[in-house]
């Protein structure tokens, strides 16, 4: 089976580019050209040495020797945590900005609802001295307030986003008009699988390092590549689509993508889509979104900024519909305990985001000499203070 993107920009009946007339010139070029260039010797060559010298990769792969004991069976973890600005995303925005650069734009614009994504944009226009614009709604611009110190350090202009909820859709919203007006000399960097193709298989594309890495790293510890299980959190889907990517057509290595429950599925706060959605267009791509009967939006909710989202990248809705991966989903209580678990028997501080993937391993049952491989997609430096008031509410 072909779980990779059709040359139509389709996943079976997921995917496509579902965008306004105005925007058809500018994903028209992205189509037309975007394979060509990231497949390019010299482009490669250039993205490879940013990732190596730039972003810290490879990232590694650890043995998690007293996490393994307590779960009873070999657990790695990949350590995108230990990347350049904390997380998975400088991957992408690394390999978007090559490109920007070989399309001749000279100007950046981005959506970012926590701010990671905003800070890894901003982070590449300062490496490259392109002029970098990023759209935030007002409300997390409030709550993301270190992220949005540290994209203005870095020389970006934060837009907040007055339209809507004040949040993420509505910043994607407004990255859209933008682009439309500043067709000749912008390109937007989008920061996951999501988004009219091209996007989803450039990005995943861009991500797949992590599982390409995983392969030989796995093959050193254990003297196989493939493991029993890769585990990722999935809010649009990136680190889990760059984790899956080199293992879709290995049928013996079992995915398992992992969803914000939020309060619970059944509470009306959960940003689960695969439970609570279905399909649908949201920004550009057919896929599963959480929508009201007739056709709205339904906000989603979750502790962890970053998995906060309505939909899923049309890969993921694939790969559920196929079977090929499992959809799990973890809430805000089991993925805080997760986080201190993980902290207080290895001395990592994860993310809220993975701290959902962690959460997992309390729900199924591994035999003793099952491989598995969690994706620690980010650190839990921006999360300190939810964490420490969940330590004083119950008193870990
Ligand atoms: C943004 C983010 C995510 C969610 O994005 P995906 O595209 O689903 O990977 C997960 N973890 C961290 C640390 C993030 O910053």
């Amino acid at each position: 089976m072909d779980f990779t993107v059709n040359d139509k920009g389709f996943y079976g009946e997921f995917g496509g580019a579902f965008v306004p007339e105005m925007l058809y010139p500018n994903v028209k070029e992205l189509q037309d050209k975007y394979l060509k260039i990231i497949n390019d010797k010299e482009f490669q060559s250039e993205f490879r040495n940013l990732l190596k010298d730039y972003a810290g990769r490879p990232s590694p792969l650890y043995y998690a020797k007293r996490l393994s004991e307590y779960y009873k069976t070999q657990i790695f973890l990949k350590r995108e945590d230990l990347n350049h600005t904390g997380a998975h995303k400088i991957n992408n925005t690394i390999g978007q900005i090559l490109l920007a650069r070989r399309l001749g734009k000279t100007r950046i614009i981005a959506e970012t609802g926590a701010g990671q994504h905003g800070v890894a944009t901003a982070t590449v226009c300062a490496l490259m001295g392109l002029k970098c614009v990023v759209y935030m709604g007002k409300l997390d611009v409030e709550r993301q307030q270190p992220n949005v110190l540290r994209m203005k350090m870095l020389g970006a202009e934060v837009i907040p986003v007055y339209s809507g909820n004040m949040t993420l859709k509505d910043a994607t919203n407004e990255a859209i008009r933008d682009w439309i007006n500043n067709p000749e000399d912008t390109h937007y960097i989008i920061g996951s699988v999501v988004g009219p193709h091209p996007y989803p298989d450039l990005v995943a594309r861009l991500q797949s390092v992590i599982s390409e890495e995983i392969k030989w790293q796995l093959k050193e510890h254990t003297g196989k590549e493939n493991p029993d299980y890769i585990i990722a959190c999935v809010g649009g889907g990136s680190n889990a689509a760059g984790a899956f990517y080199h293992y879709l057509n290995e049928a013996d290595v079992k995915l398992v993508a992992v969803e914000a429950a939020g309060k619970g599925v059944d509470t009306g706060e959960s940003a689960a889509t695969m439970v609570l959605g279905r399909p649908g267009v949201l920004h550009g791509s057919r896929t599963m979104v959480m929508q009201t009967e007739d056709g709205q939006i339904v906000e989603p909710y979750s502790i962890s900024a970053g998995l906060d989202y309505p939909g899923i990248g049309p890969i993921h809705s694939y790969l559920h519909k196929t079977g090929r991966a499992i959809f799990e989903y973890a809430t805000d209580d089991e993925s805080l305990m997760a986080a201190f678990r993980l902290t207080r028997l290895e001395g990592i501080i994860p993310a809220l985001e993975p701290a959902h993937a962690l959460a997992l391993l309390d729900k199924y049952k591994f035999q003793n000499n099952e491989v598995v491989v969690v994706i620690l997609s980010g650190r839990g430096d921006k999360d300190l203070s939810t964490y420490i008031q969940y330590m004083n509410e119950v008193k870990i």
